[in-house]
């Protein structure tokens, strides 16, 4: 077997990048803009051409792709969603189609991809690298914080505030009518944002797939709340529970109160983003970029403990992120 060595100046033209392409896939989140921002500005001030693929991989199929300038991303980083639109594309899951997808970035000289979304784009990503050798970096941007190896994904801070806004408003009618609501939130699978929301609202009852729920118990348990004076009651579902039309049928003629219902659904994905969304989508942004220039790719930007830093795409796709029962144990001490 012969080994090749390269010498310095090879290594660097072999990875001396020249274009590449962002996109934004999936689930739209709040942030996604302040990362395209991010990869575009860089990428540009790195000596890069930075080309934007519009709705994901169906746009990516369509070869609707098209450069990006500074002035391109001025004034977005305030706005909800991505300006490069996303969709679903489902025959991406099959490799010829994905072969087609990097025909396509070869024909338009690009050498490294940018993949902003959750996991189902981030599996996109992968394959595209482990079967077509694009190097790829993905930027996990989801509301549900249901990606491994990063403590918060790009978008779910703004979600979890928007959340937090529209319980507290419910909560102010709740009190005046002496009412139950039982409010549904996303999440997918992960009952991380109820958690979270429901512990800072001071909710009731936590509803979420990771812990079993006894209807009869935690109906018994607002009841004795409700003969003990309170005047309203909060109860958050994670819609990868139950519906909250299934959670009222098991609990409003147990607890004492009217009940109303209230599914939060698509406004959680919208909206300006917090500052630390725009603070994280950026820094990933600039982080994700580096890993390209630096030759490095099949990796995901990651937050973890703080820093950012990049983990390798199989390993974050190969587990599911597991909710902190910290947090539950904290939402239930204190509620
Ligand atoms: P998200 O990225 O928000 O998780 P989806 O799960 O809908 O959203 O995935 C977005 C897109 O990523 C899909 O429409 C498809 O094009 C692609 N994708 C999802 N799963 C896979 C997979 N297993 N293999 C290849 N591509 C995938």
């Amino acid at each position: 077997m012969a080994l090749i060595y390269l010498t310095e100046a090879q290594l660097k033209e072999a990875i001396d990048l020249k274009r590449i392409a962002v996109m934004t896939s999936g689930g739209d989140s709040p942030g996604m803009n302040a990362a395209i921002r991010a990869v575009v500005r860089y990428g540009i001030k790195q000596g890069l051409e930075v080309y934007g693929i519009k709705r994901g991989y169906a746009g990516l199929l369509d070869e609707d792709i098209e450069e990006m300038t500074f002035a391109s991303v001025g004034g977005i980083m305030e706005k909800g969603g991505t300006i490069l639109r996303s969709s679903r594309c489902p025959e991406f899951v099959r490799k010829e189609t994905r072969a087609e997808a990097a025909k396509i970035l070869k024909k338009h000289g690009i050498e490294g991809l940018v993949v902003i979304g959750g996991e189902g784009s981030l599996h996109g990503a992968m394959f595209l690298e482990e079967e077509q050798k694009i190097p790829v970096v993905g930027i996990p941007g989801t509301i549900d914080n249901d990606i491994a190896m990063t403590d918060m994904s790009v978008g779910v801070d703004t979600c979890l505030n928007t959340v937090v806004d529209a319980i507290q408003k419910l909560k102010d009618t709740a009190t005046s009518h002496e009412r139950a609501f039982i409010i549904e939130v996303m999440g997918r699978h992960s009952g991380y944002i109820a958690t979270v929301s429901g512990l800072v609202t001071g909710a009731e009852a936590i509803i979420i797939p990771e812990v079993p729920v006894n209807y009869e118990e935690l109906g018994n348990k607002l009841l004795q709340e409700r003969e003990r004076g309170k005047i309203n009651c909060i109860v958050v579902v994670a819609e990868g529970t139950a519906s909250a039309y299934t959670v009222a049928r098991h609990l409003e003629h147990r607890i004492g109160y009217e009940t109303r219902i209230t599914i939060l659904g698509h406004i959680q994905r919208g909206g300006s983003p917090t500052a630390f969304d725009r603070l994280l989508a950026s820094r990933m942004g600039v982080a994700a970029v580096d890993a390209l220039m630096n030759g490095e790719s099949y990796v995901m930007t990651a937050l973890q403990g703080g820093k950012i830093v990049t983990v390798k795409l199989d390993e974050v796709l190969k587990e599911k992120k597991r909710l902190d029962m910290d947090l539950v144990k904290l939402a239930g001490l204190l509620s």
